[in-house]
C-alpha cells in the first residue's frame, strides 16, 4: 500500500506541535517591541530573556554568548565574515575551512578570497573526515578562523571538532564549528566543547524556517555584519523576531530531551543502511559510525540520481540526490567529489534522512520501494545489459 514518508529531513523538518503551541501566544497576545520601555515592550522583553536563558541552559552557557539571526546561512556568514575582518587588522587574513563544508560557509570564504583573504580548503578521506595531517600543516599564526562544520549535511559525517578546535587554539586562530545538522543529533554542552563560535538554525530541528543562532563565547570580538539598533548586545541589528525565538527555545528543549532516543534512530537508519547497500552495485557513503542518527547516504552505480528521486516521490518517498543540494544544478556534489567518489556514482547518489517520527513502517516502505526502483531504472540502459551478461551481479 502506498504511504507518504518524507526522509528529507537534513532539507527541513516539519514545525513541531509542541513549537507551535509555545509561539502561537507570542503571536496573539505579546506582539510587543522589546525595546520598548512601556508595558508592551517589557512584557515582550521578559519573554526574550527567558527563551535566551532556556537556550543557554541547553547548552551549558552563559545568555549573553547568544545571538538570534535570520538563519544558519547568516550566523555562517557573521561568524565568518566577522572574524576574518575584525582580525585582518591583526595581520592574520587566512582562514581554514573543509572541501565539503554547506554553501553558506564556502561562498563565504570565496567571498573573502575577493577580499585578499587567503582561505586553505582542506580536503576529506573517503568517509569524509577531515584530514587531520593537513589540518595542522594548514594552520598558522597567520590564521584568523577556522570553520570546519560539526556534522555534514549530506553524507552525515560527524567530525573530531574536539582535536580540531585544539589545533586551531594551539595557533591562536578562533574556532568556529556550523553545527546546523548536528544540533539535536550530539549533546553539545559548551562549558565543555572549546569552541569559539557555534551556529544553528530553527527549521532544521523543528522550528521554523527565518531563525538562526549563533553562539559566541565570551571575550571573543567579531565585526558586525547587520549593522543598526541595538539589538542583540548592539551586535545584531533588526527588530527581534520574538515568536520564532520562543519557538526555537522550545525545540532545542525538545532536541535535547530526544537525544536519549538516538539510539532508536540509529537502529532504524541502520535498517535501512543494511538493507540498501545490500543492492549490487550500492555502496554508504559517508563513515559507518561517525555518522549522524538519521542520514543514509546510498551511491547506486549505472543509475541517475535524479531519476530515483522522481521514482520515489511517486511512491509518496521524499528524498534527496547526490547533486548540490541547491538542487536545480545538475553538478555532482561537491561533497562526495572531495570524498573520491567518481563523477558517475556521485550521480546515482540518494540521500534519505529521517526523523524521530520517521516509524519502522516508513522504513520498511523504503526497503520495499527502493529495490524495484533500482532494478528498473538499470535495465532500461545498455551498459547494465552489458553488466548482467558478462555475469558480475
Ligand atoms: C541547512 C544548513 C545551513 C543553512 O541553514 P539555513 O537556516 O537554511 O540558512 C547551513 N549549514 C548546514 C550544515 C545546513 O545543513
Amino acid at each position: 500500500m502506498k504511504r507518504f514518508v518524507y526522509a528529507d529531513n537534513a532539507a527541513t523538518t516539519p514545525v513541531s506541535r509542541e513549537v507551535i503551541a509555545e509561539m502561537t501566544p507570542v503571536f496573539e497576545s505579546f506582539w510587543g517591541n522589546p525595546s520598548s520601555l512601556h508595558a508592551k515592550g517589557r512584557e515582550a522583553k521578559a519573554i526574550l530573556d527567558s527563551a535566551r536563558a532556556r537556550i543557554a541552559k541547553v547548552f551549558s552557557c552563559q545568555p549573553s554568548e547568544i545571538y538570534f539571526t535570520s538563519c544558519g546561512s547568516e550566523s555562517d556568514n557573521w561568524a565568518i565574515k566577522g572574524a576574518a575582518r575584525r582580525l585582518a587588522k591583526k595581520g592574520k587574513t587566512h582562514i581554514v575551512t573543509s572541501a565539503i563544508e554547506h554553501p553558506a560557509v564556502l561562498n563565504t570564504c570565496y567571498a573573502l578570497e575577493k577580499e585578499g583573504f587567503t582561505v586553505s580548503f582542506i580536503g576529506v578521506d573517503e568517509f569524509g573526515t577531515v584530514k587531520m595531517d593537513e589540518l595542522e600543516a594548514a594552520v598558522t599564526d597567520k590564521t584568523a578562523i577556522v570553520a570546519i562544520m560539526y556534522a555534514n549535511n549530506e553524507i552525515g559525517t560527524i567530525q573530531p571538532i574536539e582535536k580540531i578546535a585544539e589545533i586551531a587554539h594551539a595557533k591562536g586562530a578562533l574556532m568556529f564549528t556550523d553545527a546546523v545538522q548536528a544540533v539535536g543529533n550530539v549533546d553539545i554542552d559548551l562549558s565543555k566543547l572549546k569552541v569559539d563560535m557555534l551556529a544553528l538554525s530553527g527549521h532544521k530541528l523543528h522550528a521554523p524556517k527565518g531563525i538562526g543562532m549563533l553562539y559566541i563565547r565570551k571575550g571573543v570580538v567579531i565585526d558586525n555584519l547587520v549593522d543598526g539598533g541595538g539589538q542583540e548586545s548592539r551586535k545584531r541589528a533588526g527588530t527581534e523576531n520574538l515568536p520564532y525565538i520562543v519557538g526555537l527555545a522550545k525545540a532545542l528543549e525538545v532536541a535535547k530531551e530526544k537525544l536519549a532516543d538516538i539510539p532508536e534512530l540509529e537502529r532504524k537508519r541502520d535498517r535501512l543502511i543494511e538493507a540498501l547497500t545490500k543492492l549490487p552495485y550500492s555502496k554508504l557513503n559517508g563513515h559507518r559510525t561517525e555518522r549522524l542518527a538519521g542520514n543514509v547516504n546510498v551511491g547506486f552505480e549505472f543509475i541517475e540520481g535524479e531519476s530515483m528521486l522522481l521514482w520515489l516521490d511517486i511512491s509518496g518517498i521524499c528524498c534527496s540526490t547526490g547533486s548540490a543540494c541547491s538542487s536545480a544544478s545538475l553538478e555532482p556534489s561537491h561533497v562526495l567529489l572531495a570524498c573520491g567518489v567518481p563523477h558517475e556514482k556521485a550521480h546515482g547518489s540518494v540521500r534519505l534522512s529521517i526523523s524521530h517520527e520517521t516509524t519502522d513502517e516508513d522504513i520498511d516502505y523504503i526497503i520495499e520501494t527502493l529495490p524495484p526502483i533500482v532494478e528498473k531504472l538499470r535495465n532500461m540502459i545498455p551498459l547494465w545489459e552489458e553488466v548482467v551478461k558478462s555475469g558480475k551481479v
